[in-house]
């Protein structure tokens, strides 16, 4: 490799939310250090590099949850957005309220348990309450609602991550616009290579690569985890529509657990085109059955035509009365751990850790899973009230 023109204590590989949330937290706790990755694609199509999950402008923040881990982190994430919108000047926070709506009474009981231990108490409300509270959703007969007014609603992951790098940069911290291509160590240190042929050298490197961690050959050992394919249609309403459902709340309608039977809906915000989204996914993604060759090609894709045209139809059946003016699908992809936790861990014999695994939904809880990454790397530990045996990496 070349000699470097960066030194730092640690490096951060990948700038998406869990790798930018680290990077802040490291900055925090006095590292020096260089949060590295590139920028969003000009065109997906004909983007031949690596992807993020993270290219558009809202993701749902909920502490509604069944598991009370991620209600947890998810709570002490929330926690601190105000702070951060304030010392970095970028808002990134939309605490509009979180509506989880099913028919099934323990998911909703284990959710409103789980927000109640995390702090957060919230409405329930049955079919009646929910259509007069509502009036603008059919969600149907039977169905309940749990929401949240409090700290639910939605986040802007673009300047969730701005707001992050511009904390490091506060703190001294650099950032890198560049795609890293190899990890080598060296007497020591750990010498990182990256796409504009230039090399930075770090005492530890953190790898947030997102679903691209088991590719380019970086990571030191490849780790098992499952990579699920999740299209997103964005359905454009005009000015007045907006402006209706300016109070709309971030939604999950569930009525059952397999693929084609829950979704999650956000409300309508302007994006940089001048034109106002409402956001509908699937909670549930397709496997995808050969990542090494597929994911690439996947992000490149239009996304899934028959999973788009019902996501479409739950669309027209949740708001009928909403007109949308013209609507365009996009690829994107999670990523799932055998264990079903994040894996936050060094791999053997090395500085080199992962901060990996997101779980599917872990935009709201990017800060707090950050913050335990920091812990992890300077301190040998995760933080106290978390257990490192639940953060071990599998390989594989
Ligand atoms: C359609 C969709 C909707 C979602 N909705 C929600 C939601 O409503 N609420 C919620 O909480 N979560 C949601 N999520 C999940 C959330 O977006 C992810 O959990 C989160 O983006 C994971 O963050 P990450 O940093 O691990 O990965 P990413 O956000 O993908 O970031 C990884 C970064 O690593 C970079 N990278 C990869 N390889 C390299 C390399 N070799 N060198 C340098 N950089 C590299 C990539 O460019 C990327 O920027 C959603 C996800 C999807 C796909």
């Amino acid at each position: 490799m070349a000699e470097p023109v960066h030194t730092c204590d640690v490096a951060v590989v990948g700038r998406g939310l869990l790798g930018s949330a680290a990077a802040r937290h490291l900055a925090d706790l006095g590292a020096d250090v260089a949060v590295i990755g590139p920028g969003e694609p000009a065109e997906l199509a004909s983007h031949n590099g690596v992807f993020g999950s993270h290219y558009d402008e809202s993701r749902i923040t909920r502490v509604l949850d069944r598991d009370p881990y991620f209600a947890r982190i998810a709570a002490a994430s929330l926690g601190r957005h105000r702070e951060l919108e304030e010392r970095t000047g970028i808002e990134f926070y939309c605490p509009v309220g979180h509506l989880s709506v099913s028919g099934m009474g323990d998911y909703l009981d284990e959710m409103l348990a789980n927000a109640t231990a995390a702090g957060v108490d919230c409405d329930v409300l049955d079919d009646v309450a929910l259509a007069q509270r509502f009036p603008q959703f059919r969600f149907g007969h039977g169905m309940t609602g749990a929401f949240d007014a409090r700290v639910g609603g939605h986040i802007n992951p673009r300047r969730f991550i701005a707001a992050q790098c511009e904390a490091v940069r506060l703190q001294g911290g650099q950032q890198i616009d560049a795609v890293v291509t190899a990890i080598e160590p060296e007497s020591g240190r750990i010498l990182i290579g990256l796409s504009d042929a230039t090399v930075v050298k770090a005492d530890q490197v953190l790898l947030a690569t997102g679903a691209f961690a088991n590719h380019l050959m970086i990571i030191p050992k490849e780790i098992d985890f499952a990579v699920q394919e999740h299209p997103v249609v964005f359905a454009e309403v005009d000015d007045g529509v907006a402006a209706d459902l300016a109070d709309m709340p971030s939604v999950i309608c569930k009525r059952g657990d397999e693929i084609g039977e829950s979704v999650y809906l956000l409300p309508p915000v302007r994006y940089p085109d001048g034109r106002n989204y409402l956001k509908i996914g699937q909670s549930v993604g397709s496997l995808m059955t050969d990542p090494a060759t597929m994911l690439t090609r996947w992000f490149q894709s239009g996304g899934d035509a028959a999973i788009a045209a019902w996501l479409h139809e739950e669309l027209a059946m949740l708001l009928p009365d909403v007109e949308v003016r013209s609507s365009h699908v996009v690829p994107c992809a999670v990523t799932k751990s055998p264990t079903g936790r994040q894996f936050i861990d060094r791999f053997p014999d090395s500085e080199i850790y992962a901060l990996l695994a997101d779980d599917g939904h872990v935009a709201k809880s990017a800060d707090e899973l950050g913050r335990i990454a920091a812990h992890r790397m300077l301190y040998g530990t995760v933080p106290t009230e978390y257990a490192d045996e639940d953060y071990r990496l599998v390989y594989r």
